[in-house]
């Protein structure tokens, strides 16, 4: 056998890249992993995938999805495998707007289905900082979260059917536009998360919202996180559930975001400890439609908490964007996040879930880990408060692995014993497997080992991927 060659004959010679050609794909987002495939290959249709995972199968050939490549666990590390690049399979088949779906391939990027969604006056409301790279494959094989979970959910609830290449070269077609359908299993849920390793998802059917007409969107500096939390509940109440984002930022991540960002504005005149991104977002015409002197009543209702926030003293200061450029800059601070705080230095990172109302113990209790374990270290966060994810990144004084893994599993005790994940919405990848092997219940590995074998019995698909090495 001649792998490029035969690979060729599946997706045409000029799909099939090795050597220096793969070199947009061999380096991750986060530039921890280096990969050297063995070749990367650009499928156009589900039949292609389909003939490659059935010449894989049958010459045990190691496969890695690839979508965006700006997974944060090293999900798509390829070395000694063939990566399978979602790049050509970009086509929105459909957007139904009476149904309020879309049925889109797996390699469409996120920022191209906002676009097509908008000017049919309809949002997919997952949204995060890559999402002019992030592909729909890679979103649902990671259940991705981003800003907007508060209101909408993950991306496993934002999506009715998929459809599914097997190990062996399968089509499963799971591609309902169903809301219900309780016919069995939820295969499409499994497959949601698992981050390659049982299968490619080559399509999808996803849900659409109405397009807000109008968004309030404010920086709010604030006391404390537990009165951060109060102004969130008292936002919803006001609102009737109409948060949508509600993200928090440390002061020496305000203060990096200036350091290291060209352009970047303070966002208050005084620097303030808890910094909280909010944004509120309408379609009703009561909120929408602007009052007689050009205000627009959901913005004035954001005021108007605000307002009697900082009369009571429960937040400290406020600025509530007055055109989409202020929108957009108050966004952008958020956006920034990945290279806010992946800045080289020897760190530990993390992408922890908690109840929202064990945020503020988190950070009290990490305080006393920090002052018994490394007093001298330094540390930052970014946080979708709204659903209670925090990214915390600790910069140790000893950049030694096991000194970090030491830190880690801290930092782990601490969110166990507060009810938390250690896995929140990045996935597991390579460089969360540690901590999968230390906190996940050991019969759910069990059950989720077997399923892997159930389904790729030759452990073809992303190997050594999610599940714990076995000794
Ligand atoms: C600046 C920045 C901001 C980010 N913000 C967020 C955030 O707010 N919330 C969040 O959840 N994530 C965030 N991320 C992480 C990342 O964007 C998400 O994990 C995203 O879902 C990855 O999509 P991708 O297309 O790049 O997937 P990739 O990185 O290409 O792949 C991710 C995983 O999915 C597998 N995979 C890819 N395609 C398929 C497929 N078709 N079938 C089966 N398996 C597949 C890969 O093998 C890999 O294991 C951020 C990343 C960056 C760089």
């Amino acid at each position: 056998m001649n792998l490029t060659d035969d690979l060729a004959k599946i997706v045409g010679p000029t799909n099939v890249l090795t050597g220096a050609d793969t070199a947009r794909f061999t380096q991750d987002w986060t530039q921890q992993y280096t990969s050297d495939p063995i070749a990367v290959v650009r499928p156009a249709n589900t039949q292609e995938v389909s003939a490659l995972m059935t010449y894989a199968h049958a010459n045990d050939i190691a496969v890695v999805p690839v979508s965006g490549n700006t997974g944060l666990a090293g999900g798509t590390y390829s070395t000694g495998a063939v990566a399978i690049s979602m790049d050509r399979m970009n086509a929105i088949r459909e957007i139904r707007t009476d149904a309020r779906i879309a049925v889109v391939e797996a390699g469409v990027v996120l920022s191209n289905l906002h676009d097509a969604c908008e000017a049919e006056g309809l949002v997919f409301p997952l949204t995060l900082g890559a999402k002019g790279s992030a592909m729909i494959g890679g979103l649902l094989s990671t259940n991705a979260g981003g800003s907007n979970v508060v209101r909408y959910g993950s991306t496993r609830g934002l999506c009715l059917g998929i459809e599914v290449v097997l190990a062996d070269g399968r089509i499963m077609d799971l591609m309902t536009e169903l809301h219900k359908d309780n016919s069995g299993y939820d295969l499409c849920d499994l497959f949601i998360g698992a981050e390659g390793t049982l299968g490619l998802i080559t399509g999808a059917v996803v849900k659409l919202f109405p397009k807000p007409a109008a968004y309030a969107t404010a920086m709010v500096a604030a006391p404390s996180l537990r009165e951060a939390l109060v102004l969130l509940n008292k936002l919803q109440i006001a609102t009737g559930g109409l948060v949508e984002a509600f993200e928090f930022m440390p002061g020496n991540y305000v203060k990096a975001h200036l350091e290291k960002i060209e352009g970047a504005r303070p966002p208050f005149e005084d620097h303030h400890e808890i910094n909280i991104m909010v944004e509120v977002a309408a379609t009703a015409p009561k909120d929408c439609m602007p009052n007689d002197d050009g205000s627009i009543p959901l913005v004035d209702q954001l005021q108007e908490t605000l307002a009697e926030m900082l009369e009571d003293g429960s937040i400290l200061d406020a600025v509530v964007a007055q055109n989409d450029t202020q929108r957009r800059e108050i966004w952008k601070r958020r956006e920034d996040a990945a290279e806010v705080q992946l800045d080289g230095r020897p760190a530990v990172h993390t992408d922890i879930a908690l109840p929202t109302d064990h945020v503020p113990l988190f950070f009290e209790r990490m305080a006393q880990v920090t002052a018994e374990y490394d007093p001298g270290a330094d540390d930052t966060c970014v946080a979708h408060l709204g659903d209670g994810n925090i990214h915390y990144s600790v910069f140790p004084t000893n950049p030694d692995a096991a000194f970090k893994d030491g830190y880690m599993e801290r930092i782990e005790d601490l969110v166990k014993s507060l009810g938390g994940s250690f896995s929140a919405e990045h996935g597991i990848g390579l460089s969360k497997k540690p901590s999968m092997a230390r906190r996940k219940d050991p019969v759910a590995i069990d059950v989720m080992r077997a399923i892997k074998s159930a389904l790729d019995p030759k452990n073809i698909l992303n190997p050594g991927k999610v599940l714990p090495d076995q000794a």
